[in-house]
């Protein structure tokens, strides 16, 4: 695996079909899974690290966003990766941008209504790494629901010739979804923060069941986060195709929750069909890597 931090390194010494798997570092079995099946899905592996100013709504959150290059390089290569693109900010953004990619739809709920400009940023920085990477292939994660239905859209609208595929969230054994800011959890927190993932599992048992009231999916997890002490955003129902919120489960479509856990804040969700089937994730055998 070679490290280079500038596009024109990144794209040299390829061949056949390239597979990107984008990150912000500090990674966890939920991106090494991502960069498994894009080494199973492409004859080149990319894997790019950015933590991106433009997607951060706080600066606090982005001044304590975990890094650790060293670490992360030898993980990526043990997964597979080919390359690591791993640029800093000058190399992403040499002058201040006037170019953004805003979506005119898909990003006024949940995590747009929450986080303040925060697709503008994501959705401006994979259309850099589309346009200066030119992968065939690009490997998102179920985990940020929202994130994967306006990137592929974002790509359709552009009409970037990439193919944008989606990947099962990565749990701990508990259920607990992996994530870079998991390390920050207190063991106490760590506990209040299990009851998104119960509170999900709980809402798929009753989509199981029979249950198709988006109010009552919503109910079922709110209640099992607040009654845990976490502060909750939201708990919302929305379409797979286009997140609109959804009052019945009609349509595929996940329900999604963010809430704060001490000074941590979460998301998970789950994927639910109105056949009532869930796609929950995949979960670990043992205690995730992150914790060293
Ligand atoms: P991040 O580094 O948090 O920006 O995440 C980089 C990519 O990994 C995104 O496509 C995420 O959706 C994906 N990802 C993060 N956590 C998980 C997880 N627990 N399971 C699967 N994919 C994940």
């Amino acid at each position: 695996m070679r490290t280079v931090g500038t596009f024109g390194e990144a794209r040299e010494g390829r061949s056949g079909v390239v597979g990107l798997v984008p990150t912000m570092g500090y990674l966890h079995e939920g991106h090494l899974a991502l960069i498994e099946a894009a080494r199973k899905g492409s004859d080149t592996v990319v894997v790019s690290l950015f933590v991106n100013p433009l997607q951060f709504d706080e600066a606090s959150d982005l001044a304590r966003y975990p890094r650790d290059l060293d670490r992360d390089a030898a993980l990526a290569e043990s997964a597979g990766a080919d390359i690591l693109f791993a640029p800093d900010v000058a190399e992403m953004y040499p002058i201040e941008p006037v170019t953004r990619v805003r979506l005119e739809a898909l990003t006024s709920t949940m995590e747009g209504a929450h986080r303040p400009g925060h697709f503008d940023g994501v959705a401006t920085v994979v259309a850099k790494l589309f346009a200066g990477l030119r992968p065939d292939r690009a490997w998102f994660g179920r985990k940020d629901a929202q994130q994967l239905v306006v990137i592929s859209r974002m790509a359709a609208d552009l009409s970037f010739p990439v193919e944008v595929v989606g990947h099962p969230t990565l749990r701990e054994a508990d259920g607990l979804a992996l994530s870079s800011r998991n390390v920050f959890l207190t063991s106490h927190e760590r506990e209040v923060a299990l009851s998104l993932s119960q509170g999900l599992f709980a809402a798929a048992d009753a989509v199981a069941d029979g249950e198709r009231d988006g109010a009552a999916l919503q109910r079922i997890v709110a209640d099992r986060v607040i009654g845990a002490g976490a502060g909750l955003d939201y708990a919302e129902l929305a379409s797979a195709t286009d997140v609109s919120p959804q009052e019945r489960l009609e349509v595929p479509g996940f329900l999604a929750v963010a809430a704060r856990v001490g000074a941590t804040r979460l998301i998970d969700n789950v994927w639910l069909d109105p056949d009532g089937t869930a796609d929950r994730g995949m979960r670990l055998e043992r205690k995730s890597a992150l914790y060293g």
